[in-house]
């Protein structure tokens, strides 16, 4: 079928984007889906910072590529074999997708499975399939398995979660990246236990949601940290008990203090080499550090041999929240649905294909929380 989409030809094209255009609006070709793939009519796709990261060329992918790894949308239609998914059925999109059946997958880790990455790093499905071709016939990759920045999306039902209908699904796309990275950073990563202090670096999508998680893990203390003091207000409605201006000098001894020498916890979310000392900084001995923001493939960390020994210092690395999708989205979903993880809130506002390229300058900024792309009706 012919759709339109949001197509990336280069990366690491000059900002402002708006004018720069990383992403062009075109008519491309979907076909399938093949045995084992399912068909989505996309109706929401969320504009993520690892997307932003992409655009800026910190990490390459196969181009041409159409662009959206968080969504939301209705089956339409399902290849042979699919048996857990239905046309009709609402189902979130999510990133993490393992192939089911090698060690990490087994493990329960199908974040860092091999099989997946590989398919991705050639722009094809897990399946080893490509579904979509340029409007001449030429080669289009698939990003994260998913392409959300289209009207149509053939994917492997492992990146389906099966949601229910009463969210709504500007709401359910965003449950595909950045809940399942920020509550499962929280939840799954850390396991932050009742009464602990946490800090969260990085007020986006992402770390609002950590902050959300945090409180129903029952913190005591929740520190929302970033440069941009415009945040504070939302972060403390969705949990924070005290935010501090990263920009501010004292910044790190403003939390030692709110917190009798440091956090039990710091998660960072912006994917910033100096937020990720500033984490180190803000941590109480024996506390954790979790890293969770993606960084420039180059970036280095420092970390003293010393104090990480004998002050029994833990570094972690939490990649999509070390979520299982398939179980951590019901549970989310649930938590949402009972009020207690206002994700809503993390909605900025509705854009349509022809704003999207305007929405990574909005986002490099920082002035947005999460913008979602309605690929039909906008
Ligand atoms: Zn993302
Ligand atoms: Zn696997």
């Amino acid at each position: 079928m012919k759709m339109t989409a949001a197509v990336m030809y280069k990366q690491g094209l000059p900002a402002p984007y708006a004018d720069s255009q990383p992403f062009r609006i075109e008519d491309v070709e979907l076909d399938g889906p093949g045995p084992g793939e399912v068909l989505v009519e996309v109706r929401g796709a969320g504009l993520c910072h690892s997307d932003l990261s992409v655009v800026e060329g910190l990490r390459k992918r196969p181009l041409p590529i159409v662009g959206g790894h968080e969504g939301a949308g209705i089956v339409r239609e399902v290849g042979a074999g699919v048996n857990e998914l239905a046309p009709g059925d609402h189902v979130a999109m999510a990133a993490v997708a393992g192939c089911g059946h090698c060690r990490t997958c087994l493990a329960g880790r199908p974040g860092l499975c091999q099989a997946v990455t590989a398919s991705r790093a050639e722009g094809m499905l897990s399946t080893g399939s490509r579904r979509l071709r340029l409007a001449n016939g030429g080669r289009l990759n698939h990003y994260s398995g998913i392409s959300v920045y289209a009207q149509y999306a053939v994917v492997a039902p492992s990146s389906l979660v099966k949601v229910d209908p009463a969210v709504p699904l500007d709401i359910a796309a965003l449950f595909g990246c950045a809940v399942v990275t920020g509550a499962g950073a929280i939840f799954n990563s850390a396991k932050v236990r009742p009464g602990s202090f946490v800090a969260v670096i990085g007020l986006g999508g992402v770390g609002l949601t950590a902050i959300m998680a945090a409180r129903e893990a029952g913190a005591e203390k929740i520190i929302g940290i970033d440069v941009l003091p415009a945040k504070f207000d939302l972060a403390k409605t969705v949990g924070a008990t005290d935010c501090v201006d990263a920009r501010d000098p004292q910044a790190v001894q403003q939390v030692l203090d709110l917190t009798y020498g440091g956090v039990d916890y710091a998660f960072e979310i912006s994917g910033n080499l100096n937020a990720l000392i500033m984490a180190q900084a803000i941590t109480v001995r024996g506390g954790e550090v979790v890293g969770v923001g993606i960084g420039k493939s180059s970036a280095v960390f420092d970390v003293a041999q010393l104090s990480w020994v004998c002050e029994e210092r833990v570094l972690r690395g939490s990649f999509m929240g070390s979520s299982v999708p398939q179980v951590d989205i019901p549970k989310y979903v649930d938590l949402y649905l009972r009020g207690r993880l206002p994700v809503e809130k993390l909605r900025s506002e509705h854009i349509g294909f022809q704003q999207l390229n305007r929405g990574f300058d909005l986002l490099a900024s920082g002035n947005a929380i999460r913008q979602i792309l309605l690929p039909h009706s906008l």
